[in-house]
């Protein structure tokens, strides 16, 4: 091993490949000579394929947290709300002017099919706006349980380390969720 050249702490050339090195100092205080596992910075001997799984279950972790995080956020949008008010009050202007315009009960009456059609039309938005005015309520008391949830998940990522376990008690918090 006479071309073998310790550059840095961690790396060595062997050849003209350059290495890196495992970051474990041994007993006798030398650095342990083998290959870090790609990615990790010891060697297999020191726990290095230890160190790349449980990378990879973290990664794995965040990847489920961030998917719970975007289907739940979804649910919780309501923009639509907003835009219902917004054409119930464009709706009752319009009645507002026809009914003005008529100067006697004659042009009401004349009028009457389109009044009725605008009062039709204004009454049905109005439901739906309350009905989504409920479900909003009920989304907000689901936030709670969403906030909840996901203390829960992040508890059980930290203690559990086995990702498929921490993947399926997750999907069925969520399904739990959904349900609720
Ligand atoms: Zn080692």
């Amino acid at each position: 091993m006479s071309s073998e050249i310790l550059t840095y702490r961690g790396d060595r050339v062997v050849g003209d490949k350059k290495i890196q090195q495992c970051s474990v100092y041994l007993p006798t205080g030398a650095q342990c000579h083998n290959e870090s596992v790609e990615g990790g910075t010891t060697c297999q001997a020191h726990g290095g394929c230890m160190q790349l799984a449980h990378a990879n279950n973290l990664e794995l972790r965040n990847f489920r947290l961030t998917k719970f995080r975007a289907d739940i956020g979804r649910l919780a949008n309501s923009d639509n709300i907003k835009s219902l008010r917004d054409e119930i009050g464009i709706l009752r202007m319009i009645l507002e002017s026809l009914i003005n315009r008529c100067g006697d009960v004659t042009e009401l009456l004349i009028n009457g099919a389109q009044i009725g059609d605008l009062v039709g039309k204004i009454e049905k938005l109005v439901a739906s706006c309350h009905k989504i005015e409920g479900s909003t309520g009920e989304l907000l008391d689901k936030q709670i349980l969403i906030r909840f949830t996901d203390s829960v998940i992040s508890v059980i990522s930290t203690e559990v380390a086995d990702a498929a376990t921490v993947g399926r008690i997750t999907d069925k918090l969520i399904e739990a969720l959904k349900e609720t």
